[in-house]
């Protein structure tokens, strides 16, 4: 199918000051979790972007001095010239399909720790550090010479990445991490000097910085503001402070990237926040600047994105997610391939990535950093090997994944799933309050398998080990995923506790088959702290229930910290009237109430309930791999038998994905023994003797 012509104006150029960008597709900075640490790792999935289309492409947070860090997080470093080679392979491997290559240069000021370099924090006005975990560390306030040592590092940096190849430059301010902001706004600069006060005070670091990048670069890179659309709070750079600064300094970037206050806001999951949903805070800016304006809002609607544009809102379409979750988003819109789009579901699991510190995944996109440290591609898979079948039982996440790459391999793939509906987990879970975007997952993998002459697909057919053994399939994987737990057992009880059975006892499977009780008082004991917990909380809130919220954590959904959504999530229920019980949890459960014990004191008391919600644990339905695993599965042909996804070990549904095509990577692939799974760099040693006295 050709392209739809209205699309076309997303592939017209446009020129960056010195650069012109090939396309309005602009991937905005965005972390990952490997940075410095995975630099390889990194490379390699920039350059899936540039092979999918990008016009403009940029690194994640660049720190540019040692005297600004935020670890435990693990960006990028340019520090030294020896930073200098890897982010030039960086920016070789994004100009290698025609994008313009971008570096994100980052001091963070008031939100840099420095656990690492032990420096003193330096920031526009001293205090505490403001950081997602509160360390016990102040910044100094800096003093001239502070702040002209500060244009220097920065002059340095600029030096470096023109060096490393670097088209443009993004100086970042967004979200409250940059010290460009933290000069700008009166929350953070209390200063009573030249460069405190009215907004063109506070404006001037920001005006010094950029003529010395123009000066550095003798004007040949592109300049990037990224600046936070609003700031909450009586002292924030709010939208209409922007919009002040913006009609004074409308020719000082040449190009603004404009971002909601707060990563949290920025980075919303769809349970929260729609596609688009900065547009208020953005519409107009265009008008006040003769400059080139980007935007995000996880977009993956080519209609949505022309609309930005023609409407005057956006010139250029920024994204993150909607890039980690189709690399190809943009080829795919030139080629009119729209089936093909694999559209973010909002999850923020690839944000989870960079919060713990561990290297991103995404539910989706399932190659994401995996390019180089195993070979995957999000859209191309190795040719098949050896043998030719598959089976497949169970069409969950795993199941469906599984199932489409061993496809795309080129195996005659069977795929049984027990009931009438394919997805699984996510196609109950779709139905939950805020939750549809996630039946992305099965849409994206059923839509694609449908026009695939070597799948079938039987519904409503729950097999047996027999039956499994009948097929006659090279390989099979057992995907039949988890059920929750009825019993309380998870992390705090590791055994089940004492229940009376007058009690009504739901779990998350109950009530997503539709058995939610009504109009009762319900105690819902989250022990998972994720997302299911509150979900369903709104789930009984809508039903007419009142809600009880019990959780040994000490906050609510505590793991969603990582997704960004654990203050939203607080905030809702306290909204819906959902009563929260912090650091309890049930010790028995009676005819007619619970007895709560305090995990500090163990102090107990009782609450009165009619029914009980237990958000705690899954087991893996595994009942069936053991079963076919007793029979004489070789002697029926089978090669390999596999148990897979939430049935050998429940997590998120990212994991499931990822059970999935790890398997149908592994299909004919040579046992490789002990050796590491995948490929990683380890620090090079530097020569020379030992510093000591
Ligand atoms: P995962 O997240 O690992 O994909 P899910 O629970 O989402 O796990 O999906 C498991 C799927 O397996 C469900 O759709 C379930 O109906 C299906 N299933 C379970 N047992 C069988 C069976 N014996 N035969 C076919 N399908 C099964
Ligand atoms: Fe989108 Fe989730 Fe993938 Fe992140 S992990 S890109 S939010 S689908």
């Amino acid at each position: 199918m050709p392209r739809d012509s209205r699309h076309d104006i997303l592939f017209t150029p446009l020129q960056i000051g010195p650069k012109t960008a090939k396309n309005r597709f602009y991937q905005v900075p965005h972390c990952n979790g490997g940075g410095y640490r995975d630099p390889s790792a990194v490379v390699e999935m920039r350059r899936t972007k540039a092979e999918g289309g990008w016009g403009v492409i940029f690194t994640e947070q660049t720190e540019i001095h040692p005297t600004s860090e935020i670890t435990p997080f693990i960006e990028q470093h340019l520090w030294e010239d020896k930073d200098i080679p890897a982010l030039a392979r960086m920016a070789e491997a994004m100009k290698s399909h025609g994008a313009l290559a971008g570096i994100q240069l980052a001091y963070s000021g008031i939100n840099g720790p420095n656990l690492y370099s032990r420096e003193v924090p330096l920031a526009v006005t001293g205090g505490p550090i403001l950081t997602f975990t509160s360390d016990p560390v102040q910044a100094r306030t800096m003093d001239k010479q502070d702040i002209r040592d500060l244009r220097r590092w920065f002059r340095n940096a600029f030096r470096r990445s023109q060096q490393a190849g670097f088209d443009l430059i993004c100086l970042y301010g967004a979200h409250g991490f940059g010290i460009l902001q933290h000069f700008l706004s009166r929350a953070t600069n209390h200063r009573t000097d030249e460069y405190g006060g009215s907004l063109e005070n506070r404006g001037r670091f920001l005006r010094e910085v950029v003529e010395d990048l123009r000066e550095t670069t003798r004007g040949e890179l592109a300049v990037s503001l990224r600046m936070s659309l609003h700031e909450a709070g009586a002292y924030g750079f709010s939208n209409a402070e922007l919009r002040d600064f913006i009609a004074m300094h409308g020719e000082l970037p040449d190009i603004w990237d404009l971002a909601h206050g707060t990563w949290e806001n920025c980075s919303g999951t769809s349970r929260f926040k729609p596609e688009g949903a900065q547009e208020d805070l953005i519409r107009g800016i265009r008008e006040l600047t003769p400059k080139p304006v980007v935007g995000v809002g996880r977009f993956t609607s080519p209609d949505a994105m022309v609309r930005q544009i023609r409407s005057g809102v956006l010139d250029f379409i920024g994204a993150a997610r909607p890039s980690i979750a189709d690399p190809f988003l943009p080829l795919k819109v030139e080629e009119g391939r729209y089936e093909d789009i694999r559209e973010c579901i909002g999850c923020n699991i690839c944000v989870s990535g960079d919060m713990t510190q561990g290297i991103s995944r995404c539910t989706q996109n399932t190659a994401f950093m995996e390019e180089w440290r195993k070979g995957w591609h999000p859209d191309r898979a190795r040719p098949r090997g050896a043998s030719e079948s598959v089976l497949i039982v169970g069409a969950g996440p795993t199941g469906l994944e599984a199932a489409l790459q061993a496809a795309k391999r080129g195996y005659k793939v069977t795929l049984a799933e027990a009931t009438t509906t394919l997805g699984g987990r996510v196609a109950k879970e779709r139905a939950l309050p805020g939750l549809s975007a996630w039946g992305r997952v099965a849409d994206f993998r059923t839509g694609q398998m449908a026009v695939m002459p070597n799948v079938e697909i039987y519904r409503d057919s729950p097999l047996t080990a027999e039956d499994i053994l009948a097929m006659g399939a090279d390989h099979v994987a057992i995907a039949t995923g988890a059920s929750w737990r009825r019993d309380a057992v998870a992390r705090l009880h590791l055994h089940p506790i004492p229940t009376d059975p007058a009690m009504a006892v739901y779990t998350p499977d109950d009530l997503m088959a539709g058995l939610a009780p009504s109009g009762q008082t319900v105690a819902l004991y989250d022990d998972d702290h994720f997302y299911m917990g509150s979900v369903l909380a709104e789930l009984l809130v809508a039903k007419g229930n009142r809600v009880h919220f019990i959780t040994p954590a000490v906050k609510v959904a505590e793991w969603t910290d990582n997704t960004l959504e654990q203050g939203t999530i607080m905030r809702r229920l306290l909204e819906i009237g959902v009563e929260i019980h912090l650091s309890k949890a049930p010790e028995a459960i009676g005819a007619t109430e619970l007895t709560l014990g305090c995990t500090w004191t163990g102090r107990q008391t009782a609450l009165p309930c009619e029914a009980v919600v237990h958000v705690t644990s899954r087991s893996p339905n595994d009942g069936l791999f053991h079963a076919a695993r007793a029979l004489d599965w070789r002697e029926a042909g089978i090669r390999s038998l596999h148990l897979i996804g939430d049935a050998a070990a429940p997590g998120p549904i990212a994991w499931a994905t990822y059970a999935g095509r790890a398997w149908a990577e592994g299909l004919d692939q040579p046992d490789r023994g002990d050796a590491l799974a995948f490929r990683r760099e380890i620090t090079a040693l530097e020569p020379g003797a030992s510093l000591l006295p």
